[in-house]
């Protein structure tokens, strides 16, 4: 789940929660938002639209967040709160994020990951 490619679009944290909440993203679809990345983690098979919260810093990972069970404004909390304690969070295990899951690729035909396919 945590072995795939992102496609990473830098957000503000207004507009990345209006976007987790309005749209269903494809499996490879990444935010980076005020030193975080926010992954698209989910399965698939649920429906259910799950993120991996990850520090841009070191590329750990902090949370992970079911953002088809928050509301906007319990999302907004979520996000705030990131940026208040995310730096002293502890990792969730001892995966790091690395350069090439960041290397996903144009999203042209041709190019697409077996999630975007
Ligand atoms: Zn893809």
């Amino acid at each position: 789940m945590l072995n795939r490619r992102w496609t990473i679009t830098e957000l503000g944290p207004a507009q990345m929660v209006h976007r987790l909440l309005r749209f269903d993203f494809t499996g490879c679809t990444g935010f980076l938002c005020e030193g975080y990345y926010w992954l698209n983690i989910s399965s698939g098979g649920d429906g259910l639209q799950e993120y991996a919260v990850v520090r841009e810093i070191d590329g750990a990972l902090i949370e992970s967040i079911t953002v088809s069970w928050t509301s906007h404004n319990s999302l907004l909390v979520i996000v705030a709160d990131m940026f208040a304690n995310g730096q002293r969070l502890e990792a969730i295990g001892d995966w790091r994020l690395q350069p090439w899951h960041l290397d996903h690729g144009v999203n042209w035909e041709g190019n697409r990951c077996a999630l975007c396919a």
